[in-house]
């Protein structure tokens, strides 16, 4: 039977309209979230995953700015501009876009951020406070993972859950929030011995490793649930042929495009799968609607005692 595709679209929106009712308290109160994006160099990815954030920002009327430093930043100019951002008043959120130039310390100037702004969760703090389970700013990506499976009636309470990739990004702060959620949680990675095996027992599987299809069908238990965060570039005609040999439309968009975007998941565990995120239009968008509530909160909880959170958002999107 084929798996259930768990869209991020409709997650996304529901979480929106739960945001714009937390925004026009803030409104009210006089605060505009703002978010400010470092980003530096011409990584594409990045430039588009950037674009991506501003536009979410714009489409909920939140400030945005987009900081460009020259490709050549040191440290310190960087870790200056870092600790201006702090001081703004109007800045909630800062996020730095990832890679950094080889020259910059990537560890210093994301321990620079301030805790309060750390709207992508990558502050050792903010880690800190997510390992022994308080309440704090939560790595987007894993985040929205959790809400596709809260907002799809996954039960996580008790089953088996495997996560592949141990990143401390995506893998790490995956494993943690399912482990609070009361999954029994195993995390996998390049020196995990049987692979399949381990992954075939799983009733949730997440797929955070940057290999394009990587869990086939044989990986799969029949009826899992399959969150597939992997988002790959496939430019490779035999790679994209070996991919979508049972899918043909997307075959044939490869071939108009000369390039496909694809998951760690193959296409094909949807024959077997229970519940299934697509790539694209899965994972994707919730983290970025994780950013937004990140911010959203960053800014009710720095400049918002005048605006308390509404009882309608409470405990959704934002822990
Ligand atoms: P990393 O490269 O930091 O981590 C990859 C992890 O996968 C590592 O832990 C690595 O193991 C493991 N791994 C690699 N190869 C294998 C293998 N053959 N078998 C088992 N495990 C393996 O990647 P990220 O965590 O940053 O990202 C993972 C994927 O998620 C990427 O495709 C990325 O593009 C995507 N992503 C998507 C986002 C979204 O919004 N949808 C956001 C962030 C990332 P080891 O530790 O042993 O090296």
């Amino acid at each position: 039977m084929a798996a259930r595709i768990l869209n991020g679209a409709p997650i996304r929106d529901a979480i929106y309209a739960e945001l714009q009712a937390e925004l026009k308290a803030l409104r009210d109160a006089g605060v505009r979230p703002g978010l400010a994006a470092v980003l530096i160099g011409e990584n594409p990815a990045s430039h588009i995953y950037v674009k991506n954030k501003i536009a979410a920002c714009e489409q909920l009327g939140l400030y945005s700015e987009r900081i460009s430093p020259p490709p050549t930043v040191t440290t310190e100019e960087l870790l200056r501009q870092v600790e201006t951002l702090n001081r703004r008043e109007d800045i909630d959120g800062i996020l730095v876009q990832l890679p950094l130039p080889p020259q910059v310390d990537a560890k210093k100037i994301l321990e620079a951020v301030d805790p309060a702004k750390d709207v992508d969760g990558f502050h050792p703090q903010s880690l800190g406070r997510l390992v022994s389970n308080r309440a704090g700013m939560v790595a987007c990506t894993p985040a929205g993972c959790m809400e596709i499976l809260r907002r799809s009636g996954i039960e996580v309470a008790g089953a088996n859950a495997v996560v592949v990739g141990r990143s401390d990004i995506v893998g790490k702060p995956m494993a943690l929030l399912l482990m609070h959620a009361n999954a029994t949680v195993t995390i996998c990675h390049s020196k995990t011995k049987n692979l399949p095996d381990v992954v075939r027992r799983a009733d949730i599987v997440v797929a955070a490793i940057g290999r394009a299809g990587m869990l086939t069908q044989d990986f799969i238990q029949p009826g899992a649930t399959v969150i597939d965060v992997g988002m790959n570039q496939v430019t490779d005609a035999a790679q994209a042929e070996s991919l979508f040999a049972r899918h043909p439309d997307r075959l044939a968009k490869f071939r108009e495009k000369g390039s496909a975007l694809v998951g760690d998941v193959h296409p094909d565990v949807a024959e077997v799968a229970g519940a299934l995120t697509p790539v694209p239009g899965g994972v994707g968008l919730l983290t970025i609607a994780m950013l937004m509530s990140n911010t959203v909160k960053a800014a009710r909880l720095r400049r918002g005692a005048q605006a308390e959170k509404t009882p309608a958002t409470a405990g959704a999107a934002v822990r």
